[in-house]
C-alpha cells in the first residue's frame, strides 16, 4: 500500500479575499478527487477571524495512491496546522513582507512553511526578480512562480469574479502537474456555469502567464524578522484571556501591521494639526508628537485609507502600496523623525510618492 500526500496552503487577506481562498481550496479539492484522489481543505487563524485583513490560511491535503482514503486525510488535517506545505499559494503579493497570525507573537517569513524544493505561487503583476526584493532568503532552495494578475477581491460583497481562481489552478497543474493535472482542473471547472470561459482562463494560465524562477539559497533579502514566538497553554491566561487595553492603548503582543497593501504617508509640511487622523484611526496608530503633529505608528496601521479620507488639507496623506517600501517586517520607518532630520529629503520623497498615491487627502479621484 502505498499513499503519497501533497499539501498545500493558500495565504489570503482576511475577508478581503476569504472568498477567493474558499473557491480555490475547494476547486483544488474538487479537481483532485475528480482525478479519483481523496483530498480536503481546512482553514485556521488565530487572530479575531480575518479582521482587517490579517493573512490568513486554507489548507488542502491530497491523498493519492492506492490504499489513499478518507482517513489519512482526516488524520493529516486534525492539526493546527502542516508542519510542511509542497505548495504554498500568496494571493497577495503585500503578503510577502510577512505573516502575523495564528497566535504567534510576532511576523513569519512567507515562506515558512515551504519544504525544500517546494513552490511558492505569487499572484503579482511583478516579476520574480522584483519580488524577492521582498522575501527573505532561506537555507534551501524553492521555485518561485508569479501568476500575473492583480491582486484580486474577486467574489467578495458585489466584486466580481475576475478569474484569479481559474488562473491559479491552471498554474498549479503547470508547475505541479503530480499534485494536479489540468485534465482534473477542466473536469472540475466543466462542472461549473460558464463552463468555457472558465476553462479557457486556466488552460490561459497553463500555456503563457506563468513565470517560474529557481531560487537557490540566500538569495532574496536579509531576514529582517524577530524569531516569531508561539506560546505555550502554560503561558497563555486562564480562559484563554486578553488584557483589555485603555483608549489609546495598543496590543504589543499582536500589532497587525502585515495587514496593509497601502501604507498612510504624512506631509508634515502641510499639515495643519487638526487631529482628524488622529481621532479616526480606528486602530489607534497616530502617536502625538510634542510639536503637535500625529505620527503614524506602521507596525499597527492596517491600511484602511480612513486617515486619508478624513484629513481635510489636500494632498496631506496619501495612501501608497505597501511594494513600495523596502522596510517593514515589523521594523518600519519613522515618517515625522525622517521629516524632522530632513524636510527638504523629506519633501522630495513625499512627492515622488504622490503620483503612486491610491487615496489622496481631500482631493476627489
Ligand atoms: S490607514 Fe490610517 S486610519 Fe487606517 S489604520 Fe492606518 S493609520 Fe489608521
Ligand atoms: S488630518 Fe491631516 S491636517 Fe489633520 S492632523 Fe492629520 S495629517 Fe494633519
Amino acid at each position: 500500500m502505498s499513499v503519497s500526500i501533497y499539501t498545500l496552503e493558500i495565504i489570503y487577506r482576511g475577508i478581503h479575499q476569504r472568498h477567493l481562498a474558499r473557491n480555490l481550496a475547494r476547486g483544488i479539492v474538487y479537481a483532485a478527487r475528480m482525478e479519483g484522489n481523496a483530498a480536503l481543505s481546512y482553514q485556521r487563524y488565530g487572530d479575531d477571524p480575518e479582521r482587517d485583513g490579517v493573512p490568513a490560511k486554507y489548507f488542502v491535503v491530497i491523498a493519492k495512491g492506492a490504499g489513499s482514503s478518507e482517513d489519512v486525510l482526516d488524520a493529516e488535517a486534525a492539526r493546527v496546522e502542516p508542519d510542511f506545505v509542497d505548495v504554498s499559494i500568496v494571493l497577495d503579493d503585500t503578503i510577502l513582507k510577512g505573516v502575523e497570525s495564528w497566535a504567534w507573537q510576532g511576523i513569519q517569513p512567507v515562506h515558512l512553511k515551504l519544504r525544500p524544493n517546494g513552490l511558492l505561487i505569487v499572484v503579482s503583476k511583478k516579476n520574480p526578480e522584483e519580488l524577492l526584493r521582498f522575501i527573505p532568503a532561506r537555507d534551501s532552495p524553492y521555485k518561485l512562480v508569479v501568476v500575473q494578475g492583480e491582486r484580486s477581491i474577486g467574489d467578495f460583497w458585489t466584486f466580481p469574479d475576475d478569474g484569479t481562481v481559474e488562473r491559479v489552478l491552471g498554474a498549479i497543474a503547470k508547475v505541479a502537474p503530480d499534485v494536479l493535472s489540468l485534465d482534473g482542473v477542466k473536469r472540475f471547472l466543466q462542472s461549473l456555469d460558464k463552463p468555457d470561459v472558465r476553462v479557457n482562463r486556466a488552460v490561459e494560465a497553463y500555456q503563457a502567464l506563468v513565470r517560474l524562477r529557481e531560487v537557490k539559497p540566500g538569495e532574496g533579502i536579509p531576514y529582517k524578522y524577530e524569531p516569531p514566538h508561539l506560546p505555550g497553554y502554560k503561558d497563555m491566561m486562564i480562559g484563554g484571556a486578553i488584557p483589555g487595553l485603555k483608549p489609546n492603548q495598543r496590543n504589543p503582543l499582536f500589532t497587525g501591521g502585515t495587514a496593509k497593501h497601502y501604507r498612510p504617508v504624512i506631509n508634515f509640511d502641510k499639515c495643519t494639526k487638526c487631529t482628524l487622523c488622529w481621532e479616526y484611526c480606528p486602530d489607534s496608530v497616530f502617536d502625538p508628537t510634542p510639536d503637535g503633529y500625529f505620527n503614524p505608528a506602521l507596525a499597527y496601521c492596517k491600511g484602511c485609507g480612513i486617515c486619508a479620507e478624513v484629513c481635510p488639507v489636500p494632498d496631506t496623506i496619501i495612501m501608497v502600496d505597501e511594494l513600495e517600501f523596502e522596510d517593514g517586517y515589523g521594523k518600519f520607518i519613522d515618517e515625522y523623525r525622517m521629516w524632522k532630520e530632513n524636510r527638504e529629503g523629506y519633501r522630495k520623497w513625499f512627492e515622488s510618492l504622490l503620483p503612486k498615491a491610491q487615496i489622496i487627502s481631500a482631493r476627489k479621484r
